[in-house]
């Protein structure tokens, strides 16, 4: 009769520690997925689509490490709102996406500075996401 209820007793700790492993491995998964960005801007507060005016060349600056993720990139704001995106590829130069981009909002240059802690997103073809939908180029 003791060795039934230590068996038992063996038993129900067994089943606790495999429904705590299986807890932590999905707290583990949901780590992994900590690095991806999706911009969510839908529609434009100036009202419809943003409208991205092209405005030269820009970079995109990790505001922690200070470490360039794109170098050579082309900047575009959003003449009602103020958008910015600094991208790898330009629409109005007849690319199909944006490759590597972030996004920001503030003033801009002729060599603008887009400093992140987001990192950058990616686009490998204009309207396949959200936010790329919610995107005309002038
Ligand atoms: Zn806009």
């Amino acid at each position: 009769m003791k060795k039934y209820l230590l068996k038992l007793i063996f038993g129900i700790a067994l089943i606790g520690a495999g429904l705590f492993m299986s807890m932590s491995s999905v707290s583990a998964s949901e780590l992994t997925g900590e690095g991806e960005i999706t911009p969510y801007y839908i529609a434009c507060p100036g009202g419809g689509k943003h409208s991205m005016v092209g405005n030269a060349t820009g970079r995109v600056i990790n505001s922690k490490t200070g470490a360039t993720l794109l170098a050579k990139g082309h900047c575009f704001r959003c003449r009602k709102c103020g958008l910015i995106i600094v991208s790898q590829n330009s629409p109005i130069l007849g690319a199909i996406n944006l490759g590597k981009y972030a996004t920001g909002s503030g003033p801009v240059s002729n060599h603008t500075v887009l400093y992140t802690t987001a990192g950058l997103s990616s686009n490998s073809k204009l309207g396949n996401d959200e936010f790329t939908k919610s995107l005309t180029w002038q």
